[in-house]
């Protein structure tokens, strides 16, 4: 079975920085967790944070493969760095989705971490940049094929092309 670690605040956890959650109730992520397909993970709570907790985005326009490098860093609205608990967070989630056997990763866009499509620009002033987060990105290094939350369809579609006998091993 292909399986997918998904955002937890998509499945309603209400861990998002400002405790609420992003519930999505696409009845196909509920047949998905039928199923038994379905991995919930935050990594912003893996990676050591409270909830709620300050807003953060990643300085720059390199997204997370910059902040993977050493080349940004992810700040808080205080303009704390908090790089290293995103790039922990990160790591955590991979461990999780090759434990698992995660082939596929659907997570909440925009988000500094599991932001797959657009990220906020650094500012705090609500402008989108093209872009992964920190975690999106370090999973997509890894061979894992990460979807955003508006991109449903083209999961299923990945899915339903994919065989159910296909090795369950992500690339590492
Ligand atoms: Fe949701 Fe990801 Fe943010 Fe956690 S880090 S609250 S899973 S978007």
């Amino acid at each position: 079975m292909q399986r997918i670690l998904i955002s937890a605040c998509l499945l309603g956890a209400k861990v998002r920085y400002d405790g609420q959650d992003r519930l999505c109730d696409d009845p196909r992520i509920a047949r998905w967790q039928a199923e038994g397909r379905l991995v919930s993970f935050c990594p912003e709570v893996a990676g050591g944070f409270p909830t709620p907790r300050a807003p953060a985005e990643i300085e720059g326009e390199g997204g997370g493969q910059a902040v993977l490098s050493g080349q940004a860093r992810v700040l808080e609205d205080t303009g704390r760095d908090v790089s290293d608990g995103f790039i922990a967070g990160a790591q955590a989630a991979l461990q999780q989705a090759l434990e698992s056997g995660c082939t596929y990763a659907l997570l909440t866009d925009g988000s500094p971490s599991c932001g797959s499509r657009f990220l906020y620009d650094g500012s705090f002033g609500g402008q989108r940049i093209d872009g992964q987060g920190v975690t999106a990105a370090l999973l997509s290094e890894h061979g894992i094929r990460v979807f955003a939350e508006h991109q449903i369809a083209a999961l299923e579609d990945r899915l339903q092309s994919s065989s159910d006998s296909a090795p369950r091993e992500a690339r590492a």
